[in-house]
């Protein structure tokens, strides 16, 4: 379909008008495109020809309206490290309506009333970190925002070192809402009435199911504990770590949003930290699961006045053992295992190799792909050799020989289960930084082929044979910052 074809639904305008902020994006100077993701374009129906046209470049940019749309910003509040801010909201993004309950947006458009301080921009290095994770964590089945486009331009904004060019990312989400919308609205004067519009909106755009239901509201929060378990072990199996969870960045629709200092961890450590802002590591990879669980039970408290909260707080007691399930279930398939099929879930294996990834610094990810290749248990170098200390992942195979005896399965049957679930590409930092410092000499290749690879991790991309080794030691497990 032609973009002058695309016509979006502004459903969000059902709720009142004080709750957010009609407004028009502030342009920015001489746009142009940085990439287009056509997987994107198929889920709203956009003819991939479109995207290479100047009335995209204005349809990013804001300076070109699809039909029926009238942007707006949202304001919501959040606990930020633990701290309640009453009020934050879309300070630099801008919604524009939704095509296939596809919630478009853009991000760094400018400023809005919810933009405090800030300059309302999003500087390139940002956007494509963005726009190429969402893309990876996608086709790693992690539930998540996507990307359509991104443009560069020639305005300019300052950040921690120097002048950065300003871009804008257009991203689509199944919902915009976070838990930090609820607590926004739970501190309003009519705070009964809205936090009851806000989850009647959240309902039918992302669990229709439960419209007509008793007890919908506690249902709806069932549901996204359901959902944000299941989420977090995933992050969990592939290393993952978000960097700032707090209640703002956290989805009612259950999928990972807003992209900043993340990481897919290079060599394991339990302790982790990608964000230098989090001196405490309240965020390390280690607590995420148990952050997440922290952050639902805000979202309980928000929603007392509609919910029986004790139905809720009990109901968050499911919430560890079935992330744990999802987790082991994952782990075991990353192994080439099945969980029940020794009679255990093999937690100790798991934690053995944990500890033996952590003492050997093996990389985490690279570790499970090799794992795939190896025909025999008894030359093991194609994954010792990239050990630091062999000793731990030697023994830890003693382990894991008896328990595949046990399974009774062969490398054969081991590699069918395990080529599904253990990439040969996992998009770390140091290939997104390879691709940024390209970008900022206007060369925009390496964004493309990264988006190419984060699309198709389980493809061989020869010129790219040296993204499946592990990330250079120098490159390891470094923290970024928030205004990544
Ligand atoms: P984040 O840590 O990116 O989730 O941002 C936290 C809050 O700060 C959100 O409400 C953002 O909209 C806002 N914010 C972050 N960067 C900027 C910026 N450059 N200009 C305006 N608001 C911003
Ligand atoms: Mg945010």
């Amino acid at each position: 379909m032609k973009l002058s074809k695309l016509k979006v639904d502004m459903d969000y305008f059902k709720i009142d008008e004080k709750l957010y902020q009609k407004l028009k994006p502030t342009p920015l100077k001489n746009p142009k495109l940085v990439s287009f993701n056509k997987k994107a374009c198929d889920l709203i129906n956009l003819d991939y020809k479109e995207c290479e046209t100047q009335e995209f470049l204005d349809f990013l940019n804001g300076t070109k309206t699809l039909e029926n749309s009238q942007p707006y910003a949202m304001v919501y509040a959040g606990h930020q490290f633990g701290y309640f801010v009453p009020q934050l909201g879309d300070g630099r993004a801008i919604n524009l309506g939704n095509i296939n309950s596809w919630h478009l947006q853009t991000k760094g458009s400018g400023p809005t009333k919810y933009s405090r301080r800030g300059d309302g921009r999003a500087v390139l290095r940002s956007s494509i970190r963005e726009y190429i994770i969402s893309e990876a964590m996608y086709a790693l089945d992690i539930p998540t925002t996507r990307a359509l486009a991104i443009i560069d331009s020639d305005t300019y904004a300052h950040r921690e070192w120097e002048k950065e060019s300003c871009s804008i990312v257009l991203r689509m989400s199944s919902s915009w809402i976070r838990i930090g919308t609820f607590e926004f609205f739970a501190n309003t004067e009519n705070s009964k009435e809205n936090v009851t519009k806000l989850a009647d909106y959240v309902i039918e755009q992302n669990y229709p199911h439960l419209k007509e239901v008793e007890g919908k509201y506690e249902k709806m929060f069932y549901s996204l504990v359901d959902k944000t378990a299941s989420m977090l072990a995933r992050w969990q199996v592939y290393g993952f770590m978000h960097g700032v969870m707090n209640t703002d960045n956290f989805s009612m629709a259950g999928v990972t949003i807003d992209y900043g200092p993340f990481a897919f961890m290079d060599y394991f450590d339990k302790n982790c930290i990608c964000n230098h802002t989090d001196g405490e590591g309240r965020y390390s990879y280690n607590n995420q699961p148990y952050v997440a669980r922290w952050n639902l039970i805000v979202l309980a408290n928000a929603l007392k006045e509609i919910c029986d909260e004790s139905k809720l707080l009990e109901y968050m007691k499911t919430f560890l053992p079935q992330h744990e399930n999802v987790y082991l279930k994952l782990m075991n398939e990353r192994l080439g295992l099945i969980a029940s099929k020794s009679g255990d879930s093999n937690l100790d294996l798991i934690l053995e190799l944990l500890g033996a990834l952590e003492t050997s610094k093996m990389d985490y990810n690279v570790f499970f792909h090799r794992l795939n290749s190896i025909k025999s248990f008894d030359d093991l170098s194609y994954i010792t050799d990239l050990c630091v200390f062999r000793d731990p992942i030697e023994k830890w195979f003693d382990s894991y020989k008896k328990v595949c005896e046990i399974q009774e399965n062969s490398f054969s049957k081991r590699n069918e289960i395990m080529k599904k679930v253990n990439p040969k590409y996992i998009i770390k930092n140091y290939m997104l930084q390879e691709a940024i410092e390209l970008a900022h000499t206007g060369d925009y290749s390496l964004v493309n082929d990264l988006l190419e690879i984060a699309q198709n991790p389980y493809e061989e991309h020869s010129k790219y044979e040296r993204y499946s080794n592990p990330t250079p030691m120098k490159f390891a497990n470094i923290k970024l910052s928030c205004s990544s």
